[in-house]
């Protein structure tokens, strides 16, 4: 029961959180939907707390302060839902900014004056809205601070006459509402910048996965091979250890298609490249870097010891059965295996596994072939 409701929560708070991202393929636009429904529960948040603070206090005035936020706080999260809902992803941002200035307002001048520094709300105003507004709406981001800063510099300047039980307040009682109104401040401003920094990191991650993995098999693209070939021969050099480069081609691919169907051979890659990443260690590396062709990257390997492994891992595949039960699928690799020798640059090592390769693939295929350095 209690764990049901548990999940009812956060799942409504999930949506909640999503609305108005939806109307947008833009990542960085989603984000901003996001970041603005967390400002309005914090909104919410804080009036409710510091409400009830005031109650627990039992100042007339300060309970008055907390009273006349509410509707405006209940107000600006329907209509930040409503028009995120419908769409009009920059109307809301206008009503959270306007919700917020409006609240501190009311509390501001029906209540509360300047007796525990509510108007240094101002001042967050100012710098939250690079959060809720995208940089191209840059204009409207800093007209949002000048008002704010404007209504700071007024209030300070001009002053405000509080509600008479204000004046009741003991000086201690207004040093920690004014310490606790200066932290409330200072953890929202913290909060949002650490969500969106977050938000910003998880997305980068999410994208260098994506542009470096191949869709199909699921295994490091071309350009994620790249990357770690010259990661890898930077390392090898530093540390004078070997490191062999391998490139596999499946044999008569080309039939497979013919035969069986495009699909098909879409089927038997994915399950090679399951066999591949199953036989290799985890320091190797197997990558797809063209239709039926991968690479192979084997740090701390000699070349003899790479030609076992790629024996042992042809042989398994030889031996596969890519089809189903009724249809058995039996397919061949040719694999050309080359070392990085001193003062080797990093092309010449790929053009020679590509020459052994093509060795393997002139002598009937099915084999595994080192270039033996010197070698034309
Ligand atoms: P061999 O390498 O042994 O010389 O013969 P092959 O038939 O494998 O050689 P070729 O390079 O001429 O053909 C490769 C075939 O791989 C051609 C293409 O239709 C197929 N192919 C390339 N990418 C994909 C893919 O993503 N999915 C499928 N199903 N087939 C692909
Ligand atoms: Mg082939
Ligand atoms: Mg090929």
């Amino acid at each position: 029961m209690l764990a049901m409701l548990y999940q009812r929560t956060k799942q409504s708070l999930l949506a909640f959180l999503q609305e108005g991202s939806q109307h947008s393929a833009d990542p960085s636009l989603q984000r901003k939907a996001v970041q603005l429904n967390i400002g309005v529960l914090m909104m919410q948040a804080t009036v409710l707390a510091f409400t009830l603070f005031f109650f627990a206090l039992g100042n007339e005035g300060l309970i008055l302060s907390g009273l006349v936020q509410i509707p405006w706080s209940l107000a600006t999260l329907v209509a930040v839902n409503r028009a995120q809902h419908a769409g009009h992803l920059n109307l809301a941002r206008w009503f959270l900014m306007l919700g917020v200035m409006a609240d501190a307002a009311s509390a501001l001048m029906l209540a509360q004056g300047l007796v525990i520094g509510i108007h240094f709300y101002y001042l967050l105003f100012a710098i939250v809205p690079t959060v809720f507004f995208p940089a191209s709406r840059w204009r409207e981001s800093l007209l949002q601070s000048v008002l704010n800063l404007g209504l700071f510099a007024f209030f300070e300047i001009h002053g405000w006459t509080p509600h008479p039980a204000m004046l009741n307040l003991g000086p201690e009682t207004v040093h920690v509402l004014r310490v606790a109104m200066v932290i409330s401040c200072v953890l929202i401003v913290a909060f949002l910048m650490i969500q969106a920094e977050y938000s910003a990191v998880k997305k980068e991650a999410e994208l260098q996965l994506m542009a470096s993995t191949d869709l199909l098999t699921q295994l490091p693209n071309l350009r994620a091979f790249r990357q770690n070939y010259s990661r890898e021969v930077a390392r090898a050099r530093r540390e004078d250890s070997p490191l062999i480069v391998g490139m596999l081609d499946v044999d008569h691919f080309k039939r497979i298609n013919d035969v069986y169907g495009h699909p098909v051979g879409d089927h038997v890659l994915r399950l090679l490249a399951q066999v591949l990443s199953e036989q290799l260690r985890a320091s190797d590396l197997v990558a797809r870097v063209g239709g039926e062709e991968f690479a192979l990257l084997m740090p701390q390997t000699e070349l003899e010891q790479a030609q076992q492994i790629c024996e042992r891992l042809r042989i398994t595949v030889s031996r596969h059965r890519f089809g189903t039960v009724s249809q058995p699928l039996a397919i061949s690799i040719s694999i050309g295996l080359a070392r990085l020798e001193p003062g080797d640059d990093e092309e010449r090592v790929l053009r020679a596994a590509d020459k052994a390769l093509y060795q393997a693939k002139n002598e009937g295929r099915n084999r595994v072939v080192l270039h033996r350095a010197g070698l034309a």
